[in-house]
């Protein structure tokens, strides 16, 4: 079973992205903020930066980041933008560049997002296009984004038509997981974010999910079960990037439980009162499991485990579980086949032959999809 082997000192863990001429450190560990600062400063001497948060978390940690950031002779300005999914939009994303030009940021400075995966995913793209790209540094202040979305260099905004539609790959430079910035995290959020880290234990890591069915409780409380779970995650995504940085194999399996998720918050209508993108995710791979255990692939009993898990963690895994009903069986087929894993109609899904046996199965027929939607809803 894995152990938080040299990661109970509380030491700073770094892992590498080993992505050719693009490659960064990802740095772990409770307190970081400082350092963090001084890493920004050597790695971009004499470089200001624009310190991209949202109105939340600046109110939290920005002004304790900035007394780091000035100390180690780093001139700041901070933009905020409001919290929440509806800010990775055109019209804020607009207003960021704006803003990042009104600060003067050229192509040898330095823009910083410093928030969860919203903040990330906004910023990480205007750093893309401003100047025709400058380099950012990714702080996540959420478990989502300290162990996913901050890290592969996806980046981007929603559309009317979907989420995520509209981006652009850019890896950031650095990326510094402060796992004390989590101590302030609501506990919904929280294990919104832990639904995340399940995920790489079922896609290929099955000893990684025996450990957080015995340890998930330690990973909320903080300590050293936290960085290990987040490094743990961390190298996980790292390793499929790397393998794979554009999404042309081995890295849709990181989307395991996505295709549900997605469809869901659509039709939800990305009312965080509703469901956030973890909760989401928690009920996608709960179904990814069942559905693999429809199809033959994969044990009852595996299918079973998953869900159990997510369930004594408190986060949810049916679709009757989504506050104000997720929708009729013909609504969340339509709404999972405006995903952008669809192509030419037929459907890509991630499945399971078992716990850590995670696959690309592409081609899968609508028709069983939707027999599956239906049994679950009909589910007591
Ligand atoms: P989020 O950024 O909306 O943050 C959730 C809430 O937590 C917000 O209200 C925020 O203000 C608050 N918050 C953030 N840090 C806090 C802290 N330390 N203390 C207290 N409150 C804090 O949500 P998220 O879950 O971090 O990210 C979700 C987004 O990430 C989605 O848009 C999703 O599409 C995206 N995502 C992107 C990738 C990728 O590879 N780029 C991967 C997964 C998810």
């Amino acid at each position: 079973m894995t152990k938080p082997a040299n990661e109970k000192s509380g030491a700073r863990i770094v892992v590498p992205v080993a992505l050719e001429g693009r490659g960064y450190d990802i740095h772990i560990g409770r307190h970081q903020l400082c350092e963090a600062a001084s890493l920004i400063a050597s790695f971009a001497p004499g470089a200001k930066a624009a310190l991209v948060t949202d109105e939340h978390v600046a109110g939290l940690h920005a002004p304790a980041f900035e007394t780091c950031l000035q100390q180690a002779g780093v001139a700041t300005t901070r933009i905020e933008i409001p919290p929440g999914e509806a800010s990775k939009s055109y019209a804020r994303f607009a207003a960021l560049c704006d803003a990042l030009l009104a600060a003067k940021i050229e192509r040898n400075d330095l823009v910083i997002a410093f928030g969860g995966g919203v903040v990330g995913d906004l910023t990480g793209f205007a750093a893309a296009v401003l100047r025709r790209g400058v380099r950012f540094v990714q702080i996540p202040t959420t478990l989502l984004s300290q162990v996913d979305s901050s890290v592969g260099g996806k980046t981007g905004i929603n559309s009317s038509h979907g989420k995520n539609l509209i981006g652009a790959f850019h890896q950031p430079a650095l990326v510094i997981a402060d796992t004390a910035l989590l101590d302030t995290l609501s506990e919904r959020e929280f294990k919104a974010g832990y639904a995340e880290v399940v995920k790489y234990g079922l896609i290929g890591d099955p000893n990684f999910f025996d450990w957080c069915e015995v340890n998930w409780s330690r990973i909320i409380a903080g300590g050293p079960e936290r960085d290990h779970a987040v490094a743990v995650s961390c190298r996980a995504k790292a390793a499929i990037v790397a393998r794979d940085e554009r999404e042309e194999g081995d890295r849709a399996l990181l989307n395991l439980g996505h295709t549900f998720a997605h469809a869901l918050e659509r039709l939800t209508g990305y009312d965080a009162s509703r469901l956030v993108h973890g909760e989401a995710v928690a009920i996608g791979l709960a179904l990814a499991f069942r559905f693999s255990q429809r199809l033959g692939l994969c044990s009852g009993q595996d299918a079973g485990r998953v869900a159990a898990h997510l369930d004594a963690v408190g986060l949810p895994s049916r679709l009757q579980q989504v506050p104000g009903g997720a929708g009729s069986t013909e609504e969340i087929v339509a709404a999972m086949t405006q995903d952008k894993k669809v192509k030419r109609g037929v459907l890509t899904f991630i499945l399971a032959r078992g716990i850590g046996k995670s696959f690309i199965a592409p081609g899968v027929a609508a028709d069983e999809v939707r027999d599956f939607i239906e049994a679950e809803l009909a589910a007591a």
